[in-house]
């Protein structure tokens, strides 16, 4: 860390200080550069958020796992704390007893965030709402998923309309190696495509009458989230909750995402009745999404009703579903390898609102962001870590490896990771998350050095 020299006059500006901001804010000031970060709280508020402190949780106060040995989240942990993170830093500091679960005594966390930013004699912070993007200087933006309206608009008309959603709608994502192949099978409707990519787009779920009728019921008795306050619920153009098609009436979903034509099943000769289908997720193929299966069911009922599904009945998920107010960019088609967007080189995206979901992750993007950033203001380049590492795996999956079309917000997952093993390797779940972690561990601190 070369502390508090300045090394360069101009400044860099982030737009929010949040969990992104605030550590982009601190990486960047680390390297010798001078950082305004420009917060529109406590003038104007969110619905979730309740202080004017920086990196405030909005909602649970936990971290999630911290075993760094066998879970994707807990190798972040680890990744950030070796970079010299403020949020990681600042989370051990203000730990409260979770298992092992990193969680944290929220307010003084972000008060310690907010002053030690404060005390940077490179940092300040400047609260006011910015509401227009920027046309000259540095600039990252790192505004959240509750980036306020003009500012949204503002990126929306320099970036077109499909360049930003303001609703998640996450159909869930399950591990490609945890579907039962003996029962589903890969084909895309009316068998379109030639290349090997196209003709594993789709895997394909069949069922029953009874299997179909059993589902409905199970889907119309889970127990379901309600919005937050303060959400709107325009989301219902275009991607309705299954349960709510459902509720609408028993055969709309086998006349809607399920509809069992186009497609034959290798596994039996009889016509299934209804089938669900699943599109890959990512290029590496290790990954895909039920489609069209955006739900507002908690998430315990959601594993108990997707796990009816044949085929599925010993899925792993790397994200269940949910709809949310969430406000990202289409970062596949918006952003370099940088995390510069395309159009205006100067302004760099970081946090939620690039695509990544979750306190963590965000602030794992704010990282990168703020080191590409110092980076570049001080004649230098800070390539990208390796995809095998955590932060690795996530910007090359928002910048590249998700699909353009259907890309939703992701945690950290080890699908988003290069495979460890060839298909069909033997080695148990467990000793393979720790091949990950192992092998991310060794990236990460050649990265870092
Ligand atoms: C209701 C809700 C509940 C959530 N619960 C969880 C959870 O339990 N666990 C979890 O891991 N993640 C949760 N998330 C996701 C969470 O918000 C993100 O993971 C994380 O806070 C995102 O970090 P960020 O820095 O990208 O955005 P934020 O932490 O939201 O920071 C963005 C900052 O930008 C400011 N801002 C916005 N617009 C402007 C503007 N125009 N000018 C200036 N400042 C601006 C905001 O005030 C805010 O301080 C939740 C999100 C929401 C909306």
């Amino acid at each position: 860390m070369q502390g508090q020299r300045v090394l360069n006059e101009q400044v860099l500006n982030i737009i929010g200080g949040g969990m992104a901001g605030s550590e982009a804010a601190w990486q960047a000031a680390n390297m010798g550069v001078r950082v305004v970060i420009h917060e529109m709280r406590p003038k104007v508020g969110t619905f979730a958020h309740r202080t004017g402190n920086l990196a405030e949780m909005v909602c649970s106060n936990s971290f999630r796992s911290d075993d760094d040995e066998r879970n994707a989240v807990g190798l972040l942990h680890w990744e950030m704390g070796a970079a010299d993170g403020i949020i990681m830093q600042t989370a051990r500091a203000h730990r409260l007893p979770a298992g092992g679960a990193l969680a944290v005594d929220r307010d003084p966390f972000a008060e310690a965030v907010t002053a030690k930013l404060m005390a940077h004699p490179l940092i300040s912070v400047s609260y006011e709402e910015i509401t227009e993007l920027p046309s000259s200087g540095n600039w990252i933006v790192a505004t959240g998923p509750l980036t306020s309206g003009p500012l949204a608009e503002s990126i929306r008309a320099a970036n077109g309309a499909e360049a930003l959603a303001f609703f998640d709608a996450i159909a869930p994502i399950v591990y490609a190696e945890s579907v039962d192949m003996s029962v589903a099978w890969m084909q895309s409707r009316y068998d379109k495509g030639e290349t090997e990519e196209e003709q594993t787009a789709y895997m394909n779920c069949p069922m029953t009458k009874e299997q179909y009728e059993a589902f409905i019921d199970a889907l119309l008795a889970a127990e379901k989230t309600e919005f937050h306050e303060g959400e709107t619920a325009g989301y219902f153009d275009g991607c309705l909750p299954i349960e709510v098609m459902a509720e609408r009436g028993r055969e709309t979903l086998r006349f809607g995402p399920m509809k069992p034509v186009g497609l034959t099943n290798p596994h039996c000769e009889k016509k299934p009745y209804a089938v669900v289908q699943l599109r890959r997720d990512n290029k590496l193929g290790t990954l895909y999404n039920i489609v069209g299966f955006q739900t507002k069911m908690k998430y315990g009922a959601q594993t108990s009703v997707f796990k009816m599904i044949p085929g599925l009945q010993e899925a792993s998920f790397a994200r269940l579903g949910g709809i949310h107010r969430n406000t990202f960019i289409n970062s596949p088609t918006l952003l370099d390898d940088q995390m510069r967007l395309r159009l205006r080189p100067n302004i760099r995206f970081a946090g939620q609102i690039t695509g990544v979901e979750g306190y963590v992750e965000s602030a794992a993007m704010g990282l990168l962001a703020g080191r590409m950033a110092a980076a570049e203001m001080l004649g230098r380049t800070v390539e990208a870590p390796p995809s095998e590492t955590a932060m690795g795996a996530l910007i090359t999956h928002i910048t590249g490896g998700a699909e353009a079309k259907t890309f939703q917000p992701m945690n950290v997952n080890f699908g988003l990771f290069p495979p460890i093993d060839a298909k069909g390797g033997r080695r148990g779940r467990k000793d393979r998350y720790k091949a990950y972690t192992d092998r991310a561990k060794t990236a990460f601190q050649a990265w870092l050095s």
